[in-house]
């Protein structure tokens, strides 16, 4: 037999487990409580108002056609207008249209980032985020998250101790994914003077900023940055309308869309046109506003379901957080639950979650897990905290 002669940088292709987990729920025949995937509630995708729009829009060759690789016109028009209204601002030449905010993350570290190069991740960070630096042979450098988001202030010491500055910065800093946790006003203004002192280009990967329940807007590290080339921001309609569209967009400096388009022309030509076209519907629509308000409200409830029930079955045992918006809780035992070995027993219980190793390359959260509570009703909710319990308890007596 002949040996497959793979590419060196395949032995960098780590997989996510997050994903993983889609097929494999996909196979089970019984109930669960699924707080594994980051998935907007199934009742929050507005399938019947996009169903009127491809009626519209798709019943056209057109809509099957090549689209222009950044972006068809009619959703960059539509999206530049519910961008100014939702506070982030944009221009043309900023704007490409994406296949995801997956898509926004490949873009951004192929065109920064050599084999070798040092990328900070927050630890924890999002596992396909961190996977997608990897399968372009970045040297990851984990700096620690607390309540109020990535530790800036330990950057400049894990750097030291790296004894090199990093080519980029990869920042999840509102409602993080895994932990919640949004990154304060002052953090986020020295991470922009790091970013600055050390050349590192920001990546500000947010697909839940328009999704905040409780507190108030923090401007984001882009609105921030007011227009410096060093900020790139990878956005996502995965959670504010659905993910299976797979449309994104990128917002960076207008000397990179050139880059861009080549790299998209190398990659995938375009952003599927009719997809595109339902979302261009949706915005120009005017559907937006009112679609982001009902779901805020509903996550925040699901949200507070969640923590009440954490209460109820794990008081003492465990402590999480206290987001603010986005889907996503990390909870973690105060003794050795070792999370992944949970996962099976939690599975046969009827309830799914990831583990919190996934969300760290060097595995540095064995006793922590991530339960996304965008996706159940209150309800269902409470009934996956109990069975979640349950899964603990057969555990610890084995
Ligand atoms: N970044 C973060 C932080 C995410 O949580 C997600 C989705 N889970 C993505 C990027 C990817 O978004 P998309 O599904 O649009 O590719």
């Amino acid at each position: 037999m002949s040996t497959l002669p793979l590419a060196t940088r395949t032995t960098d292709l780590v997989g996510s487990v997050i994903d993983s987990s889609t097929s494999l729920l996909a196979q089970q025949r019984h109930d669960i409580v699924r707080f594994a995937m980051g998935s907007p509630a199934p009742e929050a995708i507005p399938a019947g108002i996009l169903h009127g729009i491809a009626d519209d829009q798709l019943g056209r060759p057109d809509a099957f056609d090549y689209a222009a690789t950044e972006g068809d016109p009619m959703l960059r028009e539509a999206l530049l207008g519910a961008l100014a209204e939702t506070g982030e601002p944009t221009t043309p030449e900023r704007l490409t249209i994406t296949a995801g905010g997956m898509q926004g993350l490949d873009l951004a570290f192929k065109l920064f980032v050599d084999p070798g190069d040092l990328v900070i991740v927050e630890s924890p960070t999002y596992t396909n985020g961190s996977a997608t630096a990897l399968s372009y042979q970045a040297e990851l450098l984990e700096a620690p998250v607390d309540e109020d988001g990535l530790q800036v202030d330990r950057l400049a010491e894990l750097v030291e101790q790296a004894g090199r500055t990093p080519k980029a910065i990869y920042a999840i800093s509102t409602f993080q994914n895994p932990s919640g946790a949004s990154l304060s006003r002052e953090r986020r203004e020295r991470l922009l003077e790091l970013s600055r002192r050390w050349g590192s280009v920001l990546i500000d990967d947010d697909p839940y900023g328009m999704l905040r329940f409780a507190g108030t807007d923090i401007p984001s590290l882009l609105t921030l940055a007011d227009g410096d080339p060093l900020v790139f921001a990878v956005r996502t309609f995965s959670k504010i309308i659905a993910p299976g569209l797979r449309v994104g967009w990128v917002d960076a400096d207008p000397a990179l869309q050139h880059l861009l388009i080549n790299a998209k022309q190398a990659m995938d030509t375009c952003t599927n046109l009719p997809m595109q076209r339902l979302v261009g519907g949706f915005l120009a629509g005017g559907h937006l506003g009112e679609h982001l308000i009902a779901q805020r409200t509903a996550y925040g409830a699901r949200k507070r379901a969640m923590q009440d029930a954490l209460t109820e079955h794990f008081d003492g045992m465990a402590r999480w957080t206290d987001p603010e918006g986005g889907f996503f809780l990390w909870v973690t035992f105060g003794g050795e639950v070792d999370t992944e070995a949970l996962f099976e027993i939690a599975l046969a219980e009827g309830v799914a979650f990831i583990p919190g190793n996934a969300f760290s390359p060097s595995k540095r959260f064995p006793n922590a897990l991530r339960l996304c509570f965008a996706s159940s009703t209150p309800d269902r909710i409470r009934e996956g905290i109990a069975r979640l319990r349950r899964a603990v308890d057969r555990m610890g007596s084995r």
